[in-house]
């Protein structure tokens, strides 16, 4: 394998910089790498695109996941519905990536619309895990988890609505953050769920994870609710956590956590008081309604949302005898099965008669959540928990019971409905249950809203303290 398939995004930049390597020969073997996709991570690949401008991430390719228009290139958000669809434009996030002199190696699979937690929802089959092809790399961003954490892409962009991000960068053992609501356009970002979607960096590590958000953040005319981070994003520089404040929720739901998670959050909570952070618990009484919120909340925004897609506008149109016909074959053929239950959810949800009684009381627990934080945070710097509950599951484990699908996010979504920035990093590997070769295992540090440069700066502390090292394959045999 090239030596340079082996460099952070930061190193690379310093490399090109240095003229050691050129911008064309660092593009092209990446190029090379992601032709060799044994994981269906990639929906499209580029042929050339080596960015050509001068700026922080010169001549650095960045795989996109697939709901991020890209002008000219084929853009499906994983569903049939926008099968042949080419965007005119292309989406904020993508254009300032661009801008800092990156390239699009490709488009990455995912769950359709970013409806899922294991991209086993995509129309175009499921992806699978670097550490085992037999699990599945997490969801929705899945294609883009499992490029950075199988060595096919240096890093990548997601989104985050309730874990996105978060979840499969824990499941593929890679760095994955969320940053606050508005610090990241979302224009050109196929919406799913307005008030909750986010873009955000899945990087090897979280020095690459700031330069990537350094250049995505900002404020942008397209989307009215961008505000960017103000002061920006520097690299992260912390040797220890001296006088700061962690808190880890008193409502844990520890029986919901694998053991061996479990043993490597603990064993996590150690390092910090080792790096001399302090760690006390804190009551977020509402936290564990999440979930219950969180998926009226989702659906009732989606249903909106995709109803744009009636075979007129964008993709695919099935042939039918009049235009009523036309949408509903066109949306009965085009959506899979999970986008469809959550149009049902959502439509149910905002109908008159139960708006007051689902989405009226999910909103309100919403804020209740959000109030549980800000009260964290005004004693404590950081609100840590395991990214999932679990490493990496089978693919078909989950399928056939949503509910338990759904659970997969109870320690992500609580951020996502509060507005607030989280990051996973990888912290051990635990064997599953079951058990098996060991697999990755995230830790989740939270902050309050814009507080990223300071999430980073401890988040890079402890990621030198765990010095995780491991890469797939390590175990095999
Ligand atoms: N897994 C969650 C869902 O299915 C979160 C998805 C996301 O963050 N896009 O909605």
């Amino acid at each position: 394998m090239s030596e340079l398939l082996e460099l952070t995004v930061a190193q690379a930049v310093a490399r090109i910089a240095a003229g050691d390597i050129s911008r064309a020969e660092y593009f092209e073997t990446w190029r090379e790498a992601a032709g060799g996709d044994d994981l269906n991570a990639y929906l499209w690949r580029a042929e050339d695109g080596v960015g050509e401008v001068e700026g922080p991430l010169a001549g650095i390719p960045v795989a996109v996941k697939d709901i991020f228009c890209t002008e000219g290139v084929e853009t499906t958000a994983a569903s049939r519905i926008l099968e042949g669809y080419r965007p005119p434009y292309t989406a904020t996030a993508v254009r300032r990536l661009a801008e800092a002199g990156a390239g699009v190696l490709g488009k990455t699979n995912m769950d359709e619309f970013a409806m899922g937690s294991s991209n086993e929802n995509s129309a175009f089959g499921p992806v699978r895990n670097p550490w085992d092809r037999e699990r599945v790399p997490g969801g929705s961003s899945g294609g883009s988890a499992a490029v950075v954490g199988g060595g096919l892409a240096p890093c990548a962009i997601g989104t985050d609505t309730g874990g996105s991000i978060r979840q499969p960068a824990s499941l593929c053992g890679i760095v994955g953050l969320k940053p606050t609501y508005g610090a990241i356009s979302r224009y050109g970002m196929i919406a799913f769920a307005s008030s909750l979607d986010q873009c955000g960096p899945l990087t090897r590590d979280v020095t690459d994870a700031a330069l990537l958000l350094a250049a995505l953040q900002g404020r942008d005319p397209c989307d009215s609710t961008s505000v960017g981070i103000e002061g920006g994003v520097a690299a992260p520089s912390r040797e220890d956590l001296a006088g700061l404040r962690f808190a880890v929720p008193a409502e844990l739901g520890h029986d919901a956590i694998e053991p061996g998670v479990r043993a490597v959050f603990e064993a996590t909570l150690k390092r910090i008081e080792g790096l001399g952070g302090e760690i006390a618990e804190v009551p977020l009484p509402h936290a564990e309604h999440g979930i219950s919120a969180y998926y009226v909340i989702a659906p009732a925004e989606a249903s909106s949302n995709l109803a744009r897609y009636d075979g007129v506008r964008y993709g695919t149109r099935a042939e039918a005898g009049d235009v009523i016909e036309m949408y509903e074959t066109t949306r009965a053929e085009g959506f899979g099965e999970e986008v469809k239950r959550r149009i049902m959810l959502g439509t149910y949800a905002l109908s008159s008669g139960y708006y007051d009684a689902y989405y009226g009381r999910a909103q309100k627990v919403r804020t209740k959540i959000a109030e549980d934080y800000a009260a964290a945070f005004a004693e404590f710097d950081f609100v840590v928990t395991p990214t999932s509950p679990s490493v990496a599951f089978r693919l078909g484990e989950k399928t056939d019971d949503p509910l338990a699908m759904y659970m997969n996010d109870f320690f992500t979504v609580p951020m996502s409905l509060a507005g607030i920035p989280a990051i996973s990093i990888p912290a051990g590997l635990a064997e599953p249950e079951g058990g098996g070769p060991q697999l990755p295992v995230g830790f989740q540090i939270a902050a309050a809203a814009f507080a990223e440069q300071r999430l980073l700066n401890a988040a890079y502390a402890l990621e030198q303290a765990i010095g995780f090292e491991a890469r797939p394959g390590d175990g095999d045999g």
